[in-house]
Protein backbone atom coordinates (compact mmCIF):
# COMPACT_ATOMS: atom_id res chain seq x y z
CA UNK A 1 0.00 0.00 0.00
CA UNK A 2 1.39 3.61 -1.13
CA UNK A 3 0.20 7.01 -1.55
CA UNK A 4 0.38 8.57 -5.05
CA UNK A 5 -0.85 11.59 -6.42
CA UNK A 6 -3.34 11.40 -9.92
CA UNK A 7 -2.91 14.27 -11.83
CA UNK A 8 -6.47 15.38 -13.52
CA UNK A 9 -5.76 18.05 -16.41
CA UNK A 10 -7.94 21.03 -17.23
CA UNK A 11 -11.27 19.67 -19.34
CA UNK A 12 -9.95 21.96 -22.31
CA UNK A 13 -7.44 19.72 -23.21
CA UNK A 14 -9.50 17.16 -23.62
CA UNK A 15 -11.27 18.87 -26.69
CA UNK A 16 -8.35 19.65 -28.67
CA UNK A 17 -8.94 16.21 -31.05
CA UNK A 18 -6.09 16.10 -33.04
CA UNK A 19 -3.56 18.21 -30.83
CA UNK A 20 -4.50 16.05 -27.65
CA UNK A 21 -1.23 14.50 -27.92
CA UNK A 22 1.05 17.88 -28.52
CA UNK A 23 -1.38 19.72 -25.46
CA UNK A 24 -0.03 16.59 -23.02
CA UNK A 25 3.33 16.25 -24.30
CA UNK A 26 4.07 20.33 -23.18
CA UNK A 27 2.43 19.34 -20.18
CA UNK A 28 4.31 16.37 -19.46
CA UNK A 29 7.64 18.24 -20.01
CA UNK A 30 6.33 21.31 -17.71
CA UNK A 31 5.69 18.87 -14.95
CA UNK A 32 8.82 17.70 -15.14
CA UNK A 33 10.62 20.72 -15.43
CA UNK A 34 8.79 21.42 -12.12
CA UNK A 35 10.00 18.49 -10.04
CA UNK A 36 13.34 19.21 -11.58
CA UNK A 37 16.02 17.83 -8.47
CA UNK A 38 13.11 15.86 -7.08
CA UNK A 39 13.12 11.81 -7.05
CA UNK A 40 9.65 10.69 -7.96
CA UNK A 41 7.94 8.28 -10.10
CA UNK A 42 5.89 8.46 -12.80
CA UNK A 43 3.45 6.01 -14.54
CA UNK A 44 0.49 6.79 -17.26
CA UNK A 45 -2.08 4.16 -17.32
CA UNK A 46 -4.57 4.71 -20.30
CA UNK A 47 -5.00 8.18 -19.67
CA UNK A 48 -4.32 8.21 -15.65
CA UNK A 49 -1.08 10.07 -14.71
CA UNK A 50 0.20 8.87 -11.31
CA UNK A 51 2.81 10.05 -9.46
CA UNK A 52 4.71 8.70 -6.39
CA UNK A 53 7.34 10.21 -4.61
CA UNK A 54 8.92 9.80 -0.95
CA UNK A 55 8.35 13.84 -0.80
CA UNK A 56 4.83 14.03 -1.73
CA UNK A 57 4.23 16.86 0.28
CA UNK A 58 6.31 18.93 -2.04
CA UNK A 59 5.50 16.97 -5.51
CA UNK A 60 1.97 18.72 -4.61
CA UNK A 61 3.41 21.89 -3.76
CA UNK A 62 4.99 22.22 -7.48
CA UNK A 63 2.61 20.01 -9.39
CA UNK A 64 -0.41 21.82 -8.34
CA UNK A 65 1.15 25.15 -9.96
CA UNK A 66 1.99 23.88 -13.49
CA UNK A 67 -1.00 25.42 -15.95
CA UNK A 68 -3.17 22.98 -17.67
CA UNK A 69 -3.33 20.78 -14.76
CA UNK A 70 -7.02 21.55 -12.81
CA UNK A 71 -7.12 19.23 -9.85
CA UNK A 72 -4.71 16.76 -7.93
CA UNK A 73 -6.22 13.67 -5.90
CA UNK A 74 -4.19 11.97 -2.94
CA UNK A 75 -4.95 7.85 -3.49
CA UNK A 76 -3.83 4.77 -2.19
CA UNK A 77 -2.61 2.41 -3.76
CA UNK A 78 -3.39 -1.49 -3.01
CA UNK A 79 -3.91 -5.11 -4.09
CA UNK A 80 -6.54 -5.13 -7.16
CA UNK A 81 -8.78 -8.09 -4.53
CA UNK A 82 -12.17 -6.95 -2.68
CA UNK A 83 -10.81 -6.95 1.10
CA UNK A 84 -7.58 -4.73 0.34
CA UNK A 85 -10.36 -2.89 -1.19
CA UNK A 86 -12.95 -2.89 0.73
CA UNK A 87 -10.74 -2.24 3.88
CA UNK A 88 -8.76 1.15 2.35
CA UNK A 89 -12.37 2.56 1.64
CA UNK A 90 -13.42 2.13 5.29
CA UNK A 91 -10.53 3.28 6.37
CA UNK A 92 -10.60 6.43 4.11
CA UNK A 93 -14.58 6.96 4.97
CA UNK A 94 -13.14 6.74 8.50
CA UNK A 95 -11.09 9.44 7.97
CA UNK A 96 -13.13 11.79 6.56
CA UNK A 97 -16.20 10.81 8.55
CA UNK A 98 -18.98 12.08 6.51
CA UNK A 99 -22.90 11.63 7.14
CA UNK A 100 -23.53 10.02 3.28
CA UNK A 101 -21.79 8.65 0.71
CA UNK A 102 -21.64 7.01 -2.47
CA UNK A 103 -18.65 4.34 -3.79
CA UNK A 104 -17.90 4.72 -7.60
CA UNK A 105 -16.49 2.31 -9.03
CA UNK A 106 -14.13 1.72 -12.72
CA UNK A 107 -12.89 -1.20 -13.89
CA UNK A 108 -10.37 -1.22 -16.15
CA UNK A 109 -8.72 -4.40 -15.35
CA UNK A 110 -11.32 -6.92 -17.44
CA UNK A 111 -9.94 -9.97 -15.03
CA UNK A 112 -10.95 -8.39 -12.10
CA UNK A 113 -14.18 -11.22 -10.73
CA UNK A 114 -16.65 -8.44 -11.18
CA UNK A 115 -18.29 -5.73 -12.68
CA UNK A 116 -18.00 -2.19 -11.60
CA UNK A 117 -21.55 -2.02 -9.73
CA UNK A 118 -21.23 -5.17 -7.90
CA UNK A 119 -18.04 -4.13 -6.82
CA UNK A 120 -19.33 -0.21 -5.85
CA UNK A 121 -22.31 -2.93 -3.79
CA UNK A 122 -20.19 -4.98 -2.34
CA UNK A 123 -17.40 -1.61 -1.29
CA UNK A 124 -20.48 0.16 0.02
CA UNK A 125 -22.21 -2.54 1.86
CA UNK A 126 -18.55 -3.80 3.93
CA UNK A 127 -18.47 -0.01 5.25
CA UNK A 128 -22.35 0.37 6.32
CA UNK A 129 -21.71 -3.24 8.19
CA UNK A 130 -18.70 -1.67 9.63
CA UNK A 131 -19.70 2.09 10.05
CA UNK A 132 -22.78 3.45 12.53
CA UNK A 133 -24.65 6.31 11.25
CA UNK A 134 -23.81 6.44 8.03
CA UNK A 135 -26.12 6.35 5.26
CA UNK A 136 -25.75 5.71 1.12
CA UNK A 137 -26.48 8.65 -0.55
CA UNK A 138 -26.68 8.05 -4.73
CA UNK A 139 -27.62 11.10 -5.43
CA UNK A 140 -25.98 14.26 -3.10
CA UNK A 141 -23.62 12.20 -0.98
CA UNK A 142 -21.20 13.69 1.55
CA UNK A 143 -18.40 12.26 0.06
CA UNK A 144 -17.66 10.27 -3.09
CA UNK A 145 -15.40 7.22 -2.81
CA UNK A 146 -13.77 6.42 -5.96
CA UNK A 147 -12.41 2.92 -6.61
CA UNK A 148 -10.56 2.49 -9.95
CA UNK A 149 -9.25 -1.24 -10.67
CA UNK A 150 -6.18 -1.95 -13.07
CA UNK A 151 -3.69 -3.99 -12.43
CA UNK A 152 -3.72 -2.14 -9.12
CA UNK A 153 -6.49 -1.00 -7.45
CA UNK A 154 -6.62 3.12 -6.25
CA UNK A 155 -8.68 4.48 -3.67
CA UNK A 156 -9.72 8.70 -3.14
CA UNK A 157 -12.03 10.55 -1.86
CA UNK A 158 -13.91 13.57 -3.75
CA UNK A 159 -12.85 15.11 -0.21
CA UNK A 160 -9.33 15.14 -0.65
CA UNK A 161 -9.21 16.92 -3.39
CA UNK A 162 -6.35 19.64 -3.81
CA UNK A 163 -7.33 22.33 -6.29
CA UNK A 164 -4.24 23.60 -8.61
CA UNK A 165 -4.17 26.38 -10.77
CA UNK A 166 -5.76 24.97 -13.90
CA UNK A 167 -5.56 27.00 -17.28
CA UNK A 168 -3.47 26.04 -20.11
CA UNK A 169 -0.22 24.05 -20.54
CA UNK A 170 2.60 26.33 -21.12
CA UNK A 171 3.52 27.46 -24.77
CA UNK A 172 0.71 25.52 -26.49
CA UNK A 173 -0.81 29.25 -27.22
CA UNK A 174 1.52 31.49 -28.58
CA UNK A 175 3.95 34.17 -27.69
CA UNK A 176 3.34 37.91 -26.16
CA UNK A 177 5.85 40.49 -24.93
CA UNK A 178 4.76 41.68 -21.51
CA UNK A 179 5.56 45.25 -20.73
CA UNK A 180 6.87 44.80 -17.32
CA UNK A 181 7.51 47.59 -15.00
CA UNK A 182 7.95 47.53 -11.67
CA UNK A 183 4.23 47.38 -10.30
CA UNK A 184 1.82 45.54 -9.14
CA UNK A 185 -0.45 44.97 -11.70
CA UNK A 186 2.23 44.34 -14.99
CA UNK A 187 3.29 40.86 -13.37
CA UNK A 188 0.03 39.71 -12.68
CA UNK A 189 -1.21 40.11 -15.96
CA UNK A 190 2.01 38.64 -16.96
CA UNK A 191 0.62 35.34 -14.99
CA UNK A 192 -2.71 35.45 -16.14
CA UNK A 193 -1.35 35.05 -20.24
CA UNK A 194 1.20 32.15 -19.40
CA UNK A 195 -1.64 30.31 -17.07
CA UNK A 196 -3.77 30.38 -20.50
CA UNK A 197 -0.48 28.81 -21.67
CA UNK A 198 0.90 32.27 -23.45
CA UNK A 199 4.69 31.84 -24.12
CA UNK A 200 6.45 35.22 -22.49
CA UNK A 201 9.02 37.40 -22.72
CA UNK A 202 9.00 40.91 -21.11
CA UNK A 203 9.99 44.11 -22.31
CA UNK A 204 10.99 46.76 -18.95
CA UNK A 205 11.74 50.43 -19.75
CA UNK A 206 14.53 52.15 -18.29
CA UNK A 207 15.39 55.76 -17.60
CA UNK A 208 18.41 55.83 -16.12
CA UNK A 209 19.73 57.95 -13.84
CA UNK A 210 16.05 58.83 -13.11
CA UNK A 211 15.50 55.50 -12.38
CA UNK A 212 18.30 53.39 -10.65
CA UNK A 213 19.93 50.18 -11.13
CA UNK A 214 17.68 49.27 -8.16
CA UNK A 215 14.26 49.98 -9.82
CA UNK A 216 15.83 47.42 -12.94
CA UNK A 217 17.15 44.56 -9.96
CA UNK A 218 13.04 44.77 -9.10
CA UNK A 219 11.85 44.17 -12.60
CA UNK A 220 14.40 41.17 -13.04
CA UNK A 221 13.54 39.90 -9.80
CA UNK A 222 9.51 40.29 -10.83
CA UNK A 223 10.44 38.30 -14.35
CA UNK A 224 12.51 35.74 -11.88
CA UNK A 225 9.27 34.85 -9.81
CA UNK A 226 7.52 34.56 -12.88
CA UNK A 227 10.00 32.13 -14.33
CA UNK A 228 9.23 29.91 -11.36
CA UNK A 229 5.96 29.13 -13.42
CA UNK A 230 6.94 29.33 -17.03
CA UNK A 231 10.84 28.21 -17.57
CA UNK A 232 13.52 30.37 -18.83
CA UNK A 233 12.28 34.03 -19.90
CA UNK A 234 14.00 36.48 -22.15
CA UNK A 235 14.03 40.17 -20.24
CA UNK A 236 14.45 42.62 -22.52
CA UNK A 237 16.00 45.92 -21.16
CA UNK A 238 15.12 49.06 -23.72
CA UNK A 239 16.73 52.71 -22.84
CA UNK A 240 14.16 55.06 -22.69
CA UNK A 241 15.87 58.23 -21.26
CA UNK A 242 16.53 59.87 -24.18
CA UNK A 243 12.80 59.63 -25.60
CA UNK A 244 11.25 60.74 -22.41
CA UNK A 245 13.96 64.09 -22.43
CA UNK A 246 12.74 64.24 -26.22
CA UNK A 247 9.02 64.65 -25.13
CA UNK A 248 9.78 67.02 -22.26
CA UNK A 249 12.05 69.07 -24.31
CA UNK A 250 9.25 69.06 -27.23
CA UNK A 251 5.71 68.04 -26.36
CA UNK A 252 3.55 69.85 -24.21
CA UNK A 253 3.32 68.66 -20.85
CA UNK A 254 -0.07 67.68 -20.25
CA UNK A 255 0.72 65.12 -23.02
CA UNK A 256 3.69 63.75 -21.89
CA UNK A 257 2.33 60.84 -19.91
CA UNK A 258 0.30 59.30 -23.08
CA UNK A 259 3.04 60.29 -25.66
CA UNK A 260 5.78 58.17 -23.53
CA UNK A 261 3.26 55.81 -23.48
CA UNK A 262 2.75 55.53 -27.32
CA UNK A 263 6.36 55.28 -27.52
CA UNK A 264 6.37 52.16 -24.86
CA UNK A 265 3.73 50.04 -27.64
CA UNK A 266 5.76 50.88 -30.54
CA UNK A 267 8.72 49.44 -28.69
CA UNK A 268 7.40 46.93 -27.24
CA UNK A 269 5.47 46.04 -30.75
CA UNK A 270 8.94 46.10 -32.73
CA UNK A 271 10.27 43.84 -30.29
CA UNK A 272 7.59 41.51 -30.19
CA UNK A 273 8.41 41.78 -34.42
CA UNK A 274 12.30 40.71 -34.33
CA UNK A 275 11.55 37.94 -31.67
CA UNK A 276 8.94 36.65 -33.81
CA UNK A 277 6.39 37.27 -30.78
CA UNK A 278 2.84 37.87 -31.92
CA UNK A 279 1.28 40.25 -29.47
CA UNK A 280 1.27 42.41 -26.87
CA UNK A 281 0.12 42.32 -22.79
CA UNK A 282 0.38 45.49 -20.38
CA UNK A 283 -1.33 45.22 -17.03
CA UNK A 284 -3.82 47.92 -17.94
CA UNK A 285 -6.99 48.04 -15.84
CA UNK A 286 -9.95 50.59 -17.15
CA UNK A 287 -10.15 54.03 -15.38
CA UNK A 288 -7.71 53.29 -12.74
CA UNK A 289 -4.86 56.35 -13.28
CA UNK A 290 -4.88 59.17 -15.78
CA UNK A 291 -3.72 57.25 -18.61
CA UNK A 292 -5.57 54.49 -18.40
CA UNK A 293 -9.34 56.09 -19.58
CA UNK A 294 -10.63 54.66 -22.77
CA UNK A 295 -9.34 57.65 -24.57
CA UNK A 296 -5.92 56.85 -23.23
CA UNK A 297 -5.94 53.10 -24.00
CA UNK A 298 -7.54 54.16 -27.61
CA UNK A 299 -4.37 56.37 -28.19
CA UNK A 300 -1.80 54.09 -27.23
CA UNK A 301 -3.38 51.45 -28.88
CA UNK A 302 -3.47 53.36 -31.71
CA UNK A 303 0.26 52.46 -32.89
CA UNK A 304 0.70 49.02 -32.33
CA UNK A 305 0.84 46.66 -35.23
CA UNK A 306 -0.71 43.73 -33.59
CA UNK A 307 -3.03 42.71 -30.78
CA UNK A 308 -1.91 44.00 -27.33
CA UNK A 309 -3.91 41.91 -24.47
CA UNK A 310 -4.75 43.72 -21.19
CA UNK A 311 -5.85 41.03 -19.14
CA UNK A 312 -6.76 42.73 -16.00
CA UNK A 313 -8.93 45.43 -17.94
CA UNK A 314 -12.21 44.85 -16.24
CA UNK A 315 -10.52 43.98 -12.66
CA UNK A 316 -10.41 46.08 -9.12
CA UNK A 317 -6.42 47.11 -7.82
CA UNK A 318 -7.99 44.93 -4.86
CA UNK A 319 -9.06 41.65 -6.78
CA UNK A 320 -5.29 42.37 -8.83
CA UNK A 321 -3.48 42.74 -5.65
CA UNK A 322 -5.28 39.54 -4.00
CA UNK A 323 -3.55 37.57 -7.09
CA UNK A 324 -0.26 39.14 -6.59
CA UNK A 325 -0.46 38.05 -3.64
CA UNK A 326 -1.73 34.70 -4.12
CA UNK A 327 1.41 34.20 -6.59
CA UNK A 328 3.98 35.76 -4.99
CA UNK A 329 4.45 39.30 -6.63
CA UNK A 330 3.37 41.48 -4.39
CA UNK A 331 5.79 41.80 -1.56
CA UNK A 332 8.64 42.64 -4.45
CA UNK A 333 6.17 44.99 -6.38
CA UNK A 334 5.68 46.92 -3.71
CA UNK A 335 9.15 47.64 -2.97
CA UNK A 336 9.81 51.66 -2.90
CA UNK A 337 11.92 52.04 -5.95
CA UNK A 338 11.12 54.88 -8.36
CA UNK A 339 9.66 53.73 -11.91
CA UNK A 340 10.30 55.50 -15.03
CA UNK A 341 6.39 57.18 -15.03
CA UNK A 342 5.89 58.49 -11.60
CA UNK A 343 9.56 60.72 -11.98
CA UNK A 344 7.47 63.14 -15.13
CA UNK A 345 4.12 63.13 -14.27
CA UNK A 346 2.50 66.28 -15.27
CA UNK A 347 0.71 68.28 -13.06
CA UNK A 348 -2.60 67.94 -14.88
CA UNK A 349 -2.35 64.82 -17.35
CA UNK A 350 -4.88 64.56 -20.19
CA UNK A 351 -7.75 62.40 -19.73
CA UNK A 352 -9.45 62.36 -23.30
CA UNK A 353 -5.89 63.11 -25.10
CA UNK A 354 -7.32 63.22 -28.95
CA UNK A 355 -5.33 60.97 -31.43
CA UNK A 356 -4.85 63.90 -34.32
CA UNK A 357 -4.00 66.31 -31.63
CA UNK A 358 -1.26 63.79 -30.16
CA UNK A 359 -0.12 62.77 -33.65
CA UNK A 360 0.46 66.38 -34.40
CA UNK A 361 2.71 67.19 -30.91
CA UNK A 362 4.47 64.26 -31.94
CA UNK A 363 5.78 65.89 -35.37
CA UNK A 364 8.15 67.52 -33.20
CA UNK A 365 10.04 64.55 -32.69
CA UNK A 366 12.26 62.06 -35.00
CA UNK A 367 9.78 59.17 -33.78
CA UNK A 368 12.11 56.34 -36.10
CA UNK A 369 14.96 57.68 -34.73
CA UNK A 370 14.24 57.46 -31.26
CA UNK A 371 12.90 54.18 -31.87
CA UNK A 372 15.70 52.80 -33.78
CA UNK A 373 18.24 54.32 -31.33
CA UNK A 374 16.57 52.74 -28.76
CA UNK A 375 16.24 49.20 -30.01
CA UNK A 376 19.63 49.56 -31.06
CA UNK A 377 20.81 50.04 -27.21
CA UNK A 378 18.65 47.29 -25.43
CA UNK A 379 19.93 44.74 -23.53
CA UNK A 380 18.93 41.09 -23.59
CA UNK A 381 18.46 39.16 -20.16
CA UNK A 382 18.35 35.82 -20.42
CA UNK A 383 16.13 34.36 -17.18
P1 LIG B 1 1.94 48.45 -12.97
O1 LIG B 1 1.51 48.19 -11.59
O2 LIG B 1 1.97 47.24 -13.83
O3 LIG B 1 3.21 49.26 -13.04
P2 LIG B 1 0.40 50.80 -13.09
O4 LIG B 1 -0.92 50.71 -12.48
O5 LIG B 1 1.51 51.42 -12.32
O6 LIG B 1 0.82 49.36 -13.60
P3 LIG B 1 1.08 52.47 -15.32
O7 LIG B 1 2.32 52.91 -14.66
O8 LIG B 1 0.14 53.46 -15.89
O9 LIG B 1 0.16 51.55 -14.43
O10 LIG B 1 1.46 51.46 -16.47
C1 LIG B 1 0.50 50.78 -17.21
C2 LIG B 1 1.15 49.60 -17.89
O11 LIG B 1 2.19 50.04 -18.77
C3 LIG B 1 1.85 48.68 -16.92
O12 LIG B 1 0.97 47.73 -16.37
C4 LIG B 1 2.90 48.04 -17.78
O13 LIG B 1 2.35 46.98 -18.56
C5 LIG B 1 3.30 49.17 -18.70
N1 LIG B 1 4.45 49.91 -18.17
C6 LIG B 1 4.46 51.05 -17.46
N2 LIG B 1 5.72 51.43 -17.16
C7 LIG B 1 6.54 50.50 -17.71
C8 LIG B 1 7.97 50.35 -17.77
N3 LIG B 1 8.82 51.21 -17.18
N4 LIG B 1 8.45 49.28 -18.42
C9 LIG B 1 7.62 48.39 -18.99
N5 LIG B 1 6.28 48.50 -18.98
C10 LIG B 1 5.74 49.55 -18.36
MG1 LIG C 1 3.55 51.37 -12.97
Amino acid sequence: MRKLILIKYASEIFLKGLNKKSFEQKLLTNIKRALKGLDYEFSIDQNRWLLYSENLEEVIERVRKVFGIKELDLVTEVDANLEAISEEALREIREVNPATFKVETKRANKKFPMNSMEASRKVGAYILRNSKDLEVDVHNPGVVINVEIREKAYIYSTSRRIKAVGGMPYKTNGKTMLMLSGGIDSPVAGYMMARRGVELSCVYFHSPPYTSERAKEKVKDLAKILKGYTGNINLYVVPFTNIQMAIINKCPEDELTIIMRRFMMRLACKLAEKNEIQSVTTGESIGQVASQTMEGLVASTEVADRPVFRPLISMDKEDIMDIAKEIGTYETSILPYEDCCTIFVPKHPKTKPKVHFLKKSEEALDVDKLVEEALENTELIRL
